[in-house]
């Protein structure tokens, strides 16, 4: 019999581990390593930002894998060891037949100087102790920025600037409350192409939320960030640090770059025994841009990682990853865009948005419903 191991339960492996059911149910074994005891979609964040939920209502404990006959070991991961086949743990030494690594990518403020002012929009501990001082602004400026590349869910530090919008409007207070949204990069959402650029530009815009492509942060200051060039001065900054892969991902010789680069179809790595899928691997897009990295993509390559390993156990056939992704934008007052595309697609990416509707607003909800009932 074998042993799958995967690493991390997020969405790409609470989604690996699901689809592997039927290794599980073949009397193979399916062992999820994941140091966190529960799990929450990224999105609640924007909700916990806007104060419109909690974490907790939305998260789920990790015993819950037991329905597809995986075992969840609560631990650290700290080298994989590919020549081997085994991973170390702090506790423990896994053998495996099969790996899959799903550890994601980290958002690393470490990695911009003075990012500890600003409130962490993707770190859950920091938005929870720090979303109260955001909301409690009367007047002065808040900025929305990323701070450098890459980072995951691209629409998000937009949602979140449109939330807020809501949120001081809501409060009575917006006229006195300037928003700012800023990146680094020339346009919202490059990966999204045009489309999708003026879809959430024209949405800033309508709220009066300002947009400045282009800031390349240098350093943050109390009361200020920095750019290559100029400034912007802010009394709150809500901020998304560039992101890296977990240390133990880049010491264990899987990685090229920084990254992973597994085939794109398959997502098996040069170790045939080892597939990663998520926001820890690069795949490059037909124009030469990198794959956003996105729940939605991290879930489908994991189906599509176990396809593969159920086939090897002689188990189904075995599926390719095609770049189909979605996602939903919400822009206040219970709407959202909806943005499908086909990432993949030759010569570039083919994305298509619609406009918002309340409707998208409530399949995000259920995007999140779905994946909480289905995996936990
Ligand atoms: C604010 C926000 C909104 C978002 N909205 C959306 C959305 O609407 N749609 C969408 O598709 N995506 C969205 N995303 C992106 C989505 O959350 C990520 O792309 C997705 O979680 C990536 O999945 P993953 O499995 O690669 O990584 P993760 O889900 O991050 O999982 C990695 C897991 O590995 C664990 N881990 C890491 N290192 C170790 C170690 N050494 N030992 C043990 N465990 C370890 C971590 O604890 C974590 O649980 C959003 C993200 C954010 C922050």
């Amino acid at each position: 019999m074998a042993r799958i191991v995967v690493l991390g339960g997020g969405f790409g492996g609470l989604a690996a581990a699901a689809a592997l059911r039927p290794a599980a149910e073949a009397g193979h074994e399916v062992v999820v390593v994941e140091r966190r005891q529960t799990f929450f979609l990224g999105l609640r964040k924007l909700w916990v930002l806007a104060g419109s939920a909690d974490l907790a209502s939305g998260s789920r404990p990790l015993h819950g894998l037991a329905r597809h006959g995986a075992r969840w070991l609560q631990d650290e991961v700290v080298a994989i060891e590919p020549e081997g086949r085994r991973v170390r743990t702090r506790t423990a030494q896994l053998a495996y037949d099969f790996l899959v690594l799903a550890l994601g990518a980290q958002p690393r403020p470490d990695l911009v100087a003075g990012a500890e002012w600003a409130v962490n929009l993707y770190d859950a501990e920091d938005l929870q102790r720090r979303a109260a001082d955001v909301q409690a602004l009367r007047q002065g400026r808040v900025a929305v920025g990323i701070l450098g590349l890459p980072y995951k869910c691209p629409p998000a530090p937009y949602e979140g600037a449109m939330l807020l919008d809501e949120f001081f409007r809501g409060q009575g207070v917006r006229e006195r409350v300037e928003l700012v949204a800023f990146t680094p990069q020339p346009s919202s959402l490059p990966a999204a192409g045009p489309v999708g650029c003026a879809a959430v530009e024209g949405q800033l815009a309508a709220k009066g939320i300002r947009f400045e492509p282009n800031r390349k942060t240098v350093r943050v200051e109390p009361g200020r960030v920095v750019f290559d060039s100029g400034e912007l001065a802010c009394d709150v900054l809500v901020a998304v640090p560039p992101h890296r892969p977990p240390q133990v991902v880049l010491d264990s010789g899987l990685a090229e770059d920084g990254w992973i680069r597994p085939d794109p179809r398959t997502l098996r790595t040069a170790d045939e025994r080892v597939f990663a899928v998520g926001d820890v691997v690069e795949i490059p897009m037909a124009n030469g841009m990198p794959l956003p990295k996105a729940g939605v993509f991290a879930e489908a390559q994991a189906k599509v990682a176990a396809s593969h390993i159920l086939h090897e156990l002689g188990l189904g056939q075995p599926e390719q990853f095609d770049g189909y992704g979605y996602c939903f934008i919400e822009v206040g007052d219970r709407r959202a865009a909806k943005v499908v595309g086909r990432f993949l697609a030759q010569p570039g990416p083919q994305v298509e948005v619609s406009p918002p509707t309340h409707e998208a607003w409530e399949e995000k909800r259920a995007f999140e419903r779905e994946r909480l009932e289905s995996w936990l």
